[in-house]
């Protein structure tokens, strides 16, 4: 996609939604940091259900680390592989706690040797809690990306690379939640809405829905 469209395609997205915003419901940087951990093959709604009741109890690293894993473990239970987020996510306070004074870091590097923080992960937070331009590439990105051609990418690397290239400057810290939205309602997987979507006509996707298919 050439560059003229590219900011169309966002000047469109931010006409619908001006400010867009994630879907995990956090307090700060670091309800931020746990939700994300927990939100790995998880869905948004889940997570939230999960830290509503947890974040009650304990908001704080030193708070979580005192429960320790047996006593994270019942607030999250319905999470998928909440065995290995219970120990990352008590690993990850501890740390916290031992080496950043209770605090999230707002360095790729840092964050990423915490305990279940990967690249995604690291520019959810850079992103989200610290409105840094990082782009966190996740199922609906990628296929975002690849369907309109705005990045095509074999790789989640590769395309994250590149739309971080390409997006304008002025576009690039809304950018990640504008295109999650668009895969997660507009450009779904299974069966893109393609006839009532904003970026029809600059998206580049060979198998577009019609109304009548
Ligand atoms: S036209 Fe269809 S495939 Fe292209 S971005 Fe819109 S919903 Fe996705």
């Amino acid at each position: 996609m050439k560059a003229p469209q590219i900011r169309t395609l966002f000047t469109r997205l931010r006409e619908a939604n001006a400010e867009p915003r994630t879907e995990l419901s956090y307090g700060s940087p670091f309800e931020l940091l746990v939700a994300v951990i927990l939100s790995a093959q998880a869905t948004d709604k889940s997570v939230n259900k999960v830290t509503g009741e947890l974040f009650k109890v304990a908001r704080t690293p030193a708070a979580i680390a005192e429960l320790g894993i047996a006593g994270l473990k019942p607030f999250i239970k319905s999470i998928g592989l909440f065995n290995t987020k219970a120990k990352n996510i008590i690993a990850t306070c501890r740390l916290l706690c031992d080496q950043h004074h209770g605090m999230v870091p707002d360095e790729r590097e840092t964050l990423e040797q915490l305990p279940g923080v990967g690249r995604k992960t690291a520019n959810v937070i850079l992103n989200t809690a610290f409105g840094q331009p990082t782009m966190a590439v996740d199922t609906h990105i990628f296929r975002v990306a690849n369907r309109t051609g705005l990045a095509a990418g074999a790789t989640v690397r590769a395309v994250e690379d590149r739309l971080v290239k390409v997006i304008p400057t002025e576009f690039l810290v809304d950018a990640h939640h504008w295109l999650i939205l668009h895969g997660r309602y507009v450009c779904k997987a299974r069966r893109p809405e393609c006839p009532t979507c904003a970026i029809a006509d600059l998206c580049r996707f060979r198998s577009k829905t019609r109304v009548d298919s």
